[in-house]
């Protein structure tokens, strides 16, 4: 994919139209919107990953959510997912504040960046396979120019989890096969890529499962705001980026 920068990688994602299904179904949400938002503009559009082009910690989603990213134009901002995910991540100090409105709140993370293999929001929230695969170039273009500063990742579900894995694979990264399974807790080393030079220790990177901030973890409490700190503490630790401990 001949792209320069991140910015411009970002400038063309929000101009994909590869999958006809998502592109109907994005531009349709934003024309009907949710009666609470009904004054608002909905972005409608591929979303682009959020935060530092020389990020040392990535955040790997699933898709946008239909009245959250997909109406502010931001991963994870402005809804219930979002509220839990910033949250946390302003707890242990890799964001400037604990909430996400829009895409002009000020909000900026910390050596973080969060981005997700399907770039526009699905119906009922599942991509198909298909359109996991069509969009899987934005992400693997991402990951090659957050190479030089990439150290940690955390993959929040399995859908993320198997979507990723190939992603990393095809930027370049060893993974190990048969592929390992998606858990939380789960934590894997992706050997430096063959072509970057570099020795093992300064181009491998660590990954990390962790259950997805959907409301159908954090409302049955199978994920707990601690157990999301945990996780983002221990990428961080990995990313080598400082952290607070919670209450602070
Ligand atoms: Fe393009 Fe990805 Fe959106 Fe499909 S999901 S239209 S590949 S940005």
């Amino acid at each position: 994919m001949d792209v320069g920068g991140l910015a411009e990688l970002d400038g063309r994602i929000t101009g994909c139209r590869a999958c006809p299904r998502l592109v109907e179904w994005r531009e349709e949400v934003a024309r009907t919107k949710r009666a609470a938002f009904a004054d608002e503009t909905y972005w409608g559009r591929p979303v682009p990953g959020f935060g530092p082009a020389d990020a040392s910690l990535l955040i790997v989603g699933l898709a946008p959510a239909a009245h959250g990213a997909n109406r502010t134009g931001r991963m994870f901002t402005g809804d219930r997912s979002g509220d839990v995910l910033y949250a946390a991540l302003h707890d242990v100090g890799l964001a400037s504040k604990g909430t996400a409105v829009s895409a002009d709140d000020g909000l900026e993370l910390y050596g973080v960046r969060i981005t997700s293999p399907v770039r526009c929001a699905p119906p009922a929230n599942k991509p198909t396979p298909d359109e996991r695969d069509a969009c899987r170039p934005w992400l693997v273009r991402e990951l090659e120019l957050l190479r030089p500063s990439l150290r940690a990742v955390v993959v929040l579900g399995a859908f993320g989890w198997q979507a990723a894995l190939p992603a990393f694979a095809a930027a370049g990264w060893a993974v190990p096969r048969p592929r390992p399974a998606f858990a939380h807790g789960a934590r894997l080393t992706l050997g430096a890529p063959l072509e970057s030079g570099s020795p093992l220790a300064s181009g491998s990177i660590e990954l990390f499962g962790c259950f997805h901030v959907s409301q159908r973890n954090t409302f049955t409490g199978r994920l707990t705001p601690e157990m999301l700190r945990e996780v983002l503490r221990a990428a961080a630790d990995a990313a080598g980026l400082p952290t607070k401990s919670y209450p602070g």
